[in-house]
């Protein structure tokens, strides 16, 4: 029996987790937890019996502890909450599949009691890359991506050595906008921005997705987790989303994985790495695949892509700044406070605004958030 803990359960990333426990009875949910959905809470505690369960407010935790009184579940709630799942004796694997910052805390609590994480929340490595890498090696903690795009070039690089590739060739789908120019995306509306060509996903990373940020975000992942430069890391839009990454090697092969776009695949492997399971679902049929098609992403019109490869080089406090700025205009944008191609310009800004520190910890990369939060409320709202 294999025990994990979802961070995120009642998302995207975490409701696909636990269709996979479903189909796999040699998983057992120790614990989940989840912002306010309290009410998908209650049906996941009632289906999987967590030990515990964790609200991030405390109403939403004194909501559901009322809600499951007849079970043997125990409710807690906000930061300590997510640290006590994090090292509960019982997890073999955690699944950060919360969206935000808000995951690297209970992440780095995770690797220092040695648990085994499947990484879906890049906001993490994005912004704590520098911690999280270095202690997972001085821990002996697997990092297993979960993302499709990470999972691909993990199972592209599985047993070659590091010194023996060339580049990473990260694909994009080039989402709903691809091809068209920034006159064309003035009067964007959240409604457009979230119809995803390829995947269902939760809003903020569909929007991401729209902006090319997401890409981004998944570049600077890519460093960390294959400790690659920056240069070494090459995005291709290939709007069909059948290869979910490459690497090429330094003879010119280049290793691939493909796939149907379905995120339970990454996440079930990385549920079992090294083993592969057996999973129901489309498959590809080459008969039928008429084209694939790839691409140069357009780095001036999706500025985005371009201010994440520069926040990315500029290393230490950058790439929270660019993480933060994001995730708040983003939010600003959903709720209809800002245009679409404010996002990019509102990033752009906090960059400039901000003083980079070099190798900033914990308290200064929520530091850098907060300040980053502040100049956005005293500049645009
Ligand atoms: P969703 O928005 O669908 O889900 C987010 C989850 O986080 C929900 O369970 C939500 O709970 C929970 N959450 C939010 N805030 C808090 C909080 N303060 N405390 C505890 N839980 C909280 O996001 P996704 O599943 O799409 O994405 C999750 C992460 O995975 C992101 O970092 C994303 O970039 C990454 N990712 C997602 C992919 C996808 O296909 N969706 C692909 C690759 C990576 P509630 O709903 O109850 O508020």
């Amino acid at each position: 029996m294999k025990k994990i803990a979802i961070l995120g359960s009642t998302g995207s990333i975490g409701t696909q987790t636990l269709e996979i426990v479903r189909t796999n009875k040699d998983l057992e949910v120790v614990a989940l937890a989840a912002g306010g959905n309290v009410t998908l809470m209650e049906q996941q505690v009632r289906e999987f019996h967590p030990k515990v369960a964790v609200m991030w407010s405390a109403e939403a935790a004194e909501d559901l502890k009322q809600r499951v009184s007849d079970m043997e579940v125990r409710i807690l709630c906000g930061m300590d909450g997510l640290l006590e799942l994090a090292v509960l004796p019982e997890v073999e694997v955690l699944v950060t599949a919360i969206v935000g910052m808000i995951g690297i805390r209970p992440t780095i609590a995770a690797i220092e009691a040695g648990k085994t994480i499947a990484l879906a929340n890049k906001e993490t490595l994005v912004c704590a890359g520098h911690i999280i890498m270095p202690l997972a090696r001085e821990k002996g903690v697997s990092i297993l991506p979960v993302d499709s795009e990470h999972s691909a070039i993990f199972q592209s690089m599985n047993g070659e050595p590091k010194n023996r590739i060339e580049k990473i060739l990260l694909t994009a789908s080039g989402g709903p906008f691809r091809g068209k120019k920034k006159e064309e995306l003035v009067n964007i509306k959240p409604e457009n921005a979230l119809k995803h060509p390829n995947w269902f996903m939760g809003r903020k990373i569909t929007i991401d997705s729209s902006t090319l940020v997401n890409k981004g975000l998944e570049v600077i992942e890519a460093k960390w987790l294959f400790d690659v430069d920056f240069s070494q890391i090459q995005v291709v839009v290939h709007p069909q989303s059948i290869i979910h990454s490459m690497v090429e090697y330094v003879d010119g092969g280049i290793m691939a994985q493909l796939g149907t776009p379905d995120m339970k695949l990454p996440i079930q492997y990385a549920l079992f790495y090294p083993d592969r399971r057996p999973m129901e679902g489309k498959r590809l049929d080459f008969y039928e695949l008429a084209n694939i098609t790839f691409e140069k992403p357009d780095m001036e019109t999706f500025r985005g892509l371009k201010l994440a490869y520069e926040a990315g080089e500029m290393g230490g406090s950058m790439p929270t700044v660019l993480n933060a700025a994001n995730e708040k205009a983003v939010s600003l944008f959903l709720d209809g406070k800002i245009e679409y191609l404010q996002i990019a310009e509102i990033i752009e800004a906090c960059m400039q605004n901000h003083k980079r520190i070099e190798n900033p910890d914990v308290a200064q990369i929520l530091a850098a958030e907060k300040e980053t939060y502040e100049y956005i409320a005293g500049k645009y709202l």
